[in-house]
C-alpha cells in the first residue's frame, strides 16, 4: 500500500494501459484481483471492486431488481440480514415489489424448508448472509443455494463477516453473488468486492454510469493503494484460516470458562449440537437483570459493543436478537465480544474478570435489599415501584421519615441506565445530611437540565418521578397509621 501511495505504483491510472505507470497500476491491481478471487474459489474476472460490503450488497440487490424486474418483483430474505441488505429491499418494497421477510428459529438458523415455502414462479432474488455480524450464527448456505437452483432462482450471499474467517468456495456452494469487505478481514477501510457469477452477469445492472470500468458495472478508476492491501490482507487470511479460527476458538473458551459460574449468563451465538456453524471469535452474550448502557459503560478497559447494533440513546434493542425470540429485556443487556488475531489468552481472562465485576455490580444497584440509608432504627419507611426491564427502566425509592412525618432519608435501588443512575445517587446524597425541609424534589423537565440528561430520556425521569410519589403516599398513609412495620 505504501508502494502505491508513494513509489511508481501510485502515480499510474490502471486504465492508462499504454504507458509504464499505468501498466505498473493495471498489473498490481489484476495481481490483487487473483489473489482476493482465490480466497473463495472464484475466477478474477468474476471479482468487482466496490467500497465495500454495503456497496457490494446494494449493486447486488438493486442491480439485480433492475435488470429483472420485469420478469417479476418478488425477493427473499431474512429479518436478521445487514442494515445494507435490508434497507435496499425496503427501499424497493415501496416502489411496488413484494419482499418475504424470513425469520431465524431459535437457534439463530434460517430453516431452508421456510425458504422452499417462500420460493414462487415471480422470485427474482433470494439474499441471505453467511456468517451473522452480531450472533456469529453461520447459515446452510449449501442447502440454500440448492434450493435457489432448483427453483432457477439467483442467490446472493452477504459474506462479509466471514471471508477469511471459514472456508469458503463460491463455485462448489454454486452461489451467484457473493459480497466482501476488505476491513472486516484485517485489511484497508473503504475496499471491498462483489463475485458476480457468469450465470447471473447478464441480468445485473449498475448503479453508476460513467467510463465502463469493472466490466461496466462500477465504473470509476480503481484505487490501487485500496485494493493492494485488500490483497495482502487475503493472503494473510488464506495463510493463517485454520490457524486463526483455532486461536480464535481457544480464546472464546477461556473467556466463557472464565463466565461459566456467574449466574444468568446465556451465550446467543451457542449451537451444541452444530459448533460449525458459529463465526470463530465471535460471541454474543447476554447478562439477565444487567442494564446494557451501563454495563458498556461500565466497561472502558475492553473494546466490546452492544450486541445491539443500535443508537443506545434510543434504547432500541437488537432487531437480530428480538427475530431470534430473545426478550427484549435481555436483548438490550447483551454484549458482541470479538477476539481476533491480536488478542491473547490473558486478554481473554481480563475480558471476562472485568464482565464479571461490572455485572455484579451492576446487578447490586438492583438489589433486592433495602439500602442501608433508610433503615435507621425508629424510622419509618415504605417503597414505591415503577417501570420494568421490558421498558429498560425499572426503579424503587424507599422513603424514611421522622417523628413528625417529614421525608428524612432517600435511598434507590434500579435496574437503569448511567443518565438515570447519576439523578439517583444526586438525590441520595442530597438527603445524606438529613434535611427534611427539602419537601420536595422538583420536576422531571427540571432535573433533565440540572443533570444534563439527554431529552429522550425524559421518560425515564417521569418513572423516578412515579416511584418518588407513589413510595410517598406509602410513607404518608404509614406515618399517618402509626405503623412502624416495613
Ligand atoms: C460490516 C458488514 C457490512 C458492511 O461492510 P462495509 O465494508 O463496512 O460497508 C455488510 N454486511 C455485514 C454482514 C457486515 O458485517
Amino acid at each position: 500500500m505504501r508502494a502505491c501511495l508513494a513509489g511508481d505504483g501510485g502515480i499510474g491510472n490502471p486504465s492508462s494501459s499504454t504507458h509504464y505507470f499505468g501498466k505498473l497500476a493495471a498489473d498490481l491491481i489484476e495481481q490483487a484481483r487473483s489473489d482476493i478471487a482465490a480466497l473463495i474459489g472464484a475466477d478474477p474476472r468474476e471479482l468487482i471492486f466496490t467500497s465495500g460490503a454495503t456497496e457490494s450488497d446494494n449493486l447486488a440487490i438493486l442491480g439485480i431488481a433492475r435488470g429483472r424486474g420485469d420478469h417479476g418483483r418478488h425477493l427473499i430474505t431474512s429479518r436478521i440480514e445487514h442494515k445494507a441488505v435490508l434497507d435496499p429491499c425496503k427501499y424497493l418494497q415501496k416502489r411496488g415489489w413484494q419482499i418475504t421477510w424470513l425469520e431465524p428459529q431459535a437457534d439463530g438458523l434460517i430453516d431452508p424448508e421456510a425458504l422452499r415455502r417462500a420460493l414462487r414462479s415471480d422470485t427474482q432474488l433470494v439474499s441471505i448472509m453467511h456468517a451473522n455480524n452480531e450472533t456469529g450464527i453461520v447459515q446452510d448456505i449449501a442447502a440454500i443455494a440448492r434450493l435457489c437452483r432448483e427453483a432457477g432462482v439467483l442467490l446472493h450471499v452477504d459474506a462479509a463477516q466471514s471471508v477469511g474467517k471459514l472456508p469458503l468456495d463460491v463455485h462448489a456452494l454454486d452461489i451467484d453473488l457473493l459480497s466482501l469487505s476488505a476491513h472486516k478481514m484485517y485489511g484497508p477501510k473503504g475496499i471491498g468486492a462483489l463475485y458476480v457469477s457468469a450465470r447471473a452477469r447478464p441480468w445485473l445492472e449498475p448503479l453508476t454510469y460513467g467510463g465502463g470500468h469493472e466490466r461496466g458495472l462500477r465504473p470509476g478508476t480503481l484505487a490501487t493503494h485500496q485494493i493492494t492491501g485488500f490483497a495482502a490482507a487475503a493472503r494473510l487470511a488464506a495463510n493463517r484460516l485454520h490457524r486463526d479460527a483455532e486461536q480464535a476458538a481457544s480464546l472464546v473458551h477461556e473467556f466463557k470458562r472464565n463466565l461459566a459460574d456467574l449466574a444468568g449468563v446465556r451465550f446467543n451465538d451457542y449451537r451444541e449440537d452444530h459448533p460449525e456453524r458459529r463465526l470463530p471469535g465471535l460471541v454474543s452474550v447476554t447478562f439477565e437483570r444487567v442494564e446494557g448502557e451501563s454495563l458498556l459503560a461500565a466497561l472502558p478497559e475492553i473494546a466490546v459493543s452492544s450486541g445491539a447494533a443500535c443508537d443506545s440513546a434510543s434504547g432500541e434493542p437488537s432487531y437480530v436478537l428480538r427475530a431470534q425470540g430473545v426478550p427484549v429485556e435481555w436483548a438490550r443487556s447483551t454484549l458482541r465480544v470479538a477476539f481476533g488475531r491480536g488478542n491473547t489468552t490473558e486478554q481473554a481472562r481480563l475480558a471476562a474478570t472485568v464482565i464479571r465485576r461490572a455485572v455484579l455490580q451492576l446487578r447490586d444497584r438492583d438489589a433486592d435489599s433495602v439500602p442501608a440509608a433508610v433503615l435507621a432504627p425508629d424510622v419509618v419507611w415504605a417503597v414505591g415501584e415503577a417501570g420494568s426491564y421490558r421498558e429498560g427502566m425499572r426503579v424503587r425509592c424507599y422513603l424514611a421519615c421522622d417523628a413528625h412525618g417529614r421525608i428524612a432519608a432517600v435511598g434507590f435501588r434500579a435496574f437503569t441506565c448511567p443518565d438515570l443512575w447519576r439523578v439517583l445517587q444526586a438525590f441520595e446524597r442530597q438527603w445524606l445530611g438529613h434535611r427534611p425541609e427539602i419537601a420536595d424534589l422538583g420536576a422531571p423537565a427540571q432535573w433533565a437540565l440540572q443533570f444534563q440528561v439527554p431529552i429522550e430520556k425524559l421518560g425515564r425521569l417521569i418513572r423516578v418521578e412515579d416511584a418518588w410519589r407513589a413510595a410517598k403516599e406509602a410513607l404518608e398513609s404509614k406515618h399517618s397509621r402509626g405503623d412502624t412495620r416495613p
